[in-house]
This record gives C-alpha cells, structure tokens and sequence, in this order.
C-alpha cells in the first residue's frame, strides 16, 4: 500500500489554491509536534492588482515569510508559509498581494476562522480556546470580526414589530439590551446598557439601515421607565405591549418575597424553605403529590399561600381569549391584591394598574405576542452562551453569533 500521493492536491483544495499559488511541499517536525506547509508562487505570473483589478509588473517579495495557522492535520498543528509577491500597479504603486486563503492581517487561515466561528457557536469561548489550541483573546477576535461584518452589511428594512429586552453579564455589573426583530425571531442590535439611549441608538440604526421607526407597529418590552418613554419617542406608531414573561416575573418575585418573609416570623423555617419550588409551579401543571404538598403549606403558611393564589388569577388572566373576557379577570385579580393584606403584593397591584393598557395590548396582538413568546429563552439561550466574555463587544458578538440568523460571509469548511 502507498501513502497519499495527491497530498498536493489535498492542500490545493483545502487552501482555495489556484494559478500561480502552489505547493512547494511540506515537512513533519516531530519535535515540535507540528506540520510546516511551504506555498509559492510562479516567477512570471501577472498578477492583478489587489487594488484597482488593473495590470501590474511584479515587484519583488514581501522582505519576510508570513506563517498562517490553518486546520489541524493528523491532529497536529498545521501551519502555512508564504512569502507573498509584491506589484507595481501604474495607478496604485506598490501593493502587497494577499493569497487566496487568508483574509488582511490575519494569522489564520479562512478555513481556520470558518471552522472556528462553528467551534464558537457551539461552546463557551474558554472550552473553544482549548479545543482550538487558542487562546481566547485571539478567538474573540476572530468572532468579532465576522460578526461585525455580517451586522454591518445586514439590512433592516421590513421590520414592522421589535422586542426589547435587557440582560446582564459580568456577574450581574453591567447591561446590554436586546433588540429583536419578532417576525424573523432574530437579535437585530445589541447596546450597551439598560437606559432610554439605547432605543435612540437603535432607531437610529434602524434608519440608517433602509428601515423606518414610523413603520414599526409593535414593540413589546418590560416595564422599565426608560423604555416606556422612548418608545413612545421614537416609534410614534407603535403598539406597546408589556410581555407576559416581565409581568408574570413580577408577581412571582412578590410571591417570593411574600414566602421569604413568613419562612423568617415561622418557628418551623425549613418545612417552608424546602416546599418553596413548588410555589413556583403554575396550579395546572401539579402533579398529584405536589397538590396535596401544596396544600398542606398553604394552610401552615396561609400568607404564601394566599400569594400563591393571586399567581393562579394571573395565569387565568392570560389564559383569556379576548381583551372583554380579560377586563374583568384583571379587574378581580387587582382588587383581591389590594386587599391581600401583602404589602408585597398591594405594590405590584399599583405597578400593574400604571401599565394596565400595555398589559391589556397583549390581547390585541396576540399573534405578534406568540412569536415573542420564546424570545426571554431566546435571551437566556445566548446569555448562556457568551457566558465568559469580559468585553461588550465579545459578549454581543456571541450573542449575535448564537440568535443573530445573521449571514457570515466566512465559509464553513464542512
Ligand atoms: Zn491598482
């Protein structure tokens, strides 16, 4: 049996050469461990220039070899070598030229970079640098690179209903907030903070980018002062609505401060301290078990419990049909936490009577409100995802790399 004779051919196709690049050949270094590939080109080829596409006299070589780091081989590193030609354009005077499988001033491969950005998409950078044999700094630049190309070349007409949501990252210290375009299910923008600025910038973006803030017919969001206000600024036609998932958040973490109080004043702490998930499940989705469980705290923790219960309303509020059929639903369940005796419960009872009419759009745009439906996960998702990045821009680009739908122009080696 023989050993591969088309190896030349092999590294042809897997570096995108063509006339005049080619192979002068390679060398295993077990020392190192590593495989050293020497790319060349012909003496005499005309090259076009790599500016202005004219005619060029050749003009000698770059002064030193450049090394590319392309795609294991055999599990050894691979590496490149080339010394690039120069021309002698008559319009452009000198220019280096670049060879087929790098992109400027960078010490990877394409290739590498496409197998890369997929390694990324799919795993925390730090665990990417350690399959990559890369270090992450190194990695992130190559994300944002790609990423931001792609963002920038993207256009953003069409968009008729955005979300917004805001989320953390480095412990908590700092906010980014998410615009999505809800008919695609895919992040639009990424900003920097959680503040009324953001919308600005994004308006702006939208515009710039062929798309019109006055076409925007909906925008769903939180609650958070500073969004109210420049929605209604910047997108002047726009139905607000307050999404379920924030509302809902709301009271549960009144339900939650509601336990948290009654487990301190109780002598029998841990009995509540446990059976504090089970608060946390929506009546219809209790199995048998956790019902009678359930149960059996509320009467011991008749505060909770009645906490509990105004949850419940509000899962049978959503559950309504029809704007008509919810009015009275809301009515009933913001009276009843009025007279809670909660102070927990009678706060957010105020909260939701403030944001009533953008709590009742929901019903109204129901559809539009079923797409937004999986956008916190969606949020989550690529929160999770870009976990590890300590830069804004490594953190949004993860995240537009994982919910961005976005078209990279680097080509996936598989
Ligand atoms: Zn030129």
């Amino acid at each position: 049996m023989k050993m591969i004779e088309d190896f030349k051919n092999m590294v042809e196709k897997s570096l995108n050469l063509s006339e005049p690049w080619y192979v002068k050949g390679a060398e295993f270094h077990a020392d190192e461990p590593a495989i050293h590939i020497y790319i060349g080109v012909t003496k005499r080829a005309v090259i076009a220039c790599p500016k202005c596409g004219g005619a060029t006299k050749r003009y000698g070589y770059e002064p030193r070899e450049r090394v590319w780091r392309h795609g294991d081989c055999m599990f050894y590193p691979t590496f490149i070598h080339c010394r690039r030609p120069k021309v002698l354009c008559p319009s452009c005077g000198v220019q280096q030229v670049n060879a087929p499988f790098e992109r400027q001033d960078s010490r990877f491969t394409l290739m590498f970079e496409g197998y890369a950005m997929l390694i990324m998409a799919s795993m925390p950078i730090a665990k990417a640098a350690r399959a990559l044999r890369c270090d992450e700094k190194t990695l992130t630049n190559i994300l944002n690179y790609w990423v931001e190309k792609a963002v920038d070349e993207r256009k953003l007409c069409d968009i008729k209903s955005i979300a917004i949501d805001e989320t953390s990252f480095r412990k908590g210290h700092d906010y980014v907030t998410v615009v999505i375009d809800a008919a695609k299910r895919a992040v639009i923008d990424v900003e920097p903070g959680k503040d009324a600025s953001t919308v600005e910038k994004f308006s702006e973006k939208l515009t710039q980018k062929g798309g019109n803030c006055a076409e925007i017919k909906s925008v769903t969001s939180d609650m958070s002062a500073a969004f109210l206000s420049a929605v209604e600024e910047k997108f002047p036609n726009a139905k607000h609505t307050i999404d379920k998932f924030h509302v809902k958040q709301l009271v549960l973490k009144s339900l939650d401060e509601v336990r948290k109080k009654e487990q301190k004043e109780s002598s029998e702490k841990q009995a509540l301290f446990r059976g504090r998930k089970l608060f946390m499940i929506p009546e219809k989705r209790l199995t048998e078990e956790q019902r009678i469980a359930l149960q059996s705290l509320s009467k011991q923790y008749p505060k909770t419990g009645r906490a509990y219960r105004i949850v419940s309303v509000l899962d049978d509020f959503y559950a309504c049909e029809t704007a008509e059929d919810a009015d009275p639903v809301f009515a009933g369940l913001y009276s009843w936490m009025r007279r809670s005796r909660l102070p927990e419960m009678k706060n957010t009872a105020a909260t939701l009577l403030k944001h009533k009419d953008r709590i009742m759009n929901y019903f109204d745009n129901r559809l539009t409100n079923a797409i937004c439906e999986g956008i916190n996960s969606m949020i989550q998702s690529a929160k999770r995802a870009a976990r590890g990045f300590h830069t804004f821009k490594g953190f949004a680009s993860k995240i537009f790399l994982v919910a961005g739908k976005l078209n990279l122009a680097v080509s996936c080696p598989f």
